[in-house]
């Protein structure tokens, strides 16, 4: 694309068990419409400007991916399959050192198979200004801050409110920087790549539209909303 002057990278997260699916199958190799669901985001970045593209797994799903999926349907962006780590954030940190360089990293959970190419070009537009971003929604319920006992605390202003989704958008050096100075601290509990740079620098991170359609496939009812999504898809 001729308008993309700078290098960009993709890590798919595939890694992690997914207890909350109570199944013996990851969640992300879970077949949605006859194929695994990693394959959807896969197939949205291989057609998109991004470059070049890191799968992160468990150590012992990484020749599955590369015959099964990765060679299997020709995303040859791929140009690592690396093991992950224990948690979220040490899976990024394994795919960070595996993209090596670059400008900018788009960090992507490959249990989100509805990620949209304009999504992809809404955050590029955005991280050359701002240096770092997420694509998020807009809170449709409001939310409450509980107490440790469950009663409630306080209730932010709903249009204040966002949920996150991926992908997270960043400056290659700085993300892969902020990793290193948060990597062994026990005081914060990282749920997002956003809370790395935000922990690490103190710098803002901007919010991107994202999809009320882009969702994370975590429990058995999400495979049943994903297939009415990719019905929809398949129809338009
Ligand atoms: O478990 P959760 O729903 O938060 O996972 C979000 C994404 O992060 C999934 O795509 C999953 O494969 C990935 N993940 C990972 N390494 C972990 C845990 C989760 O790559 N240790």
């Amino acid at each position: 694309m001729g308008r993309n002057k700078k290098k960009c990278s993709a890590i798919i997260l595939a890694a992690g068990v997914g207890r909350r699916m109570n199944s013996t199958i990851p969640k992300q190799f879970m077949k949605l419409g006859g194929k695994p669901v990693l394959y959807y985001a896969l197939q949205t970045f291989q057609e998109s400007f991004i470059n070049e593209l890191v799968l992160v797994t468990g150590a012992a799903e990484i020749d599955f991916c590369k015959r099964e999926i990765v060679d299997k349907y020709g995303f040859d962006k791929v140009k690592a399959v690396v093991a992950g780590g224990k948690e979220r954030y040490h899976s990024v940190y394994e795919g960070l050192k595996a993209v090596g360089d670059g400008d900018y990293v788009f960090i992507h959970d490959g249990a989100r198979p509805f990620v949209e190419l304009d999504m992809l070009e809404r955050a590029y537009i955005e991280v050359e200004k701002s240096n770092a971003c997420v694509i998020a929604v807009k809170a449709k319920d409001t939310v409450k801050i509980a107490d440790k006992e469950g009663f409630v605390k306080t209730t932010p202003d709903r249009n204040l409110v966002w949920q996150v989704q991926t992908p997270q958008v960043f400056e290659f050096q700085a993300i892969k920087k902020a990793h290193e100075m948060i990597m062994d601290r026990d005081d914060i509990m990282i749920t997002d790549d956003a809370m790395v740079y935000e922990a690490a620098f103190e710098k803002p991170v901007k919010l991107v539209e994202g999809s009320y359609e882009n969702i994370k496939i975590t429990t058995p009812e999400d495979m049943e909303i994903a297939r009415i999504f990719l019905q929809k898809r398949i129809n338009n």
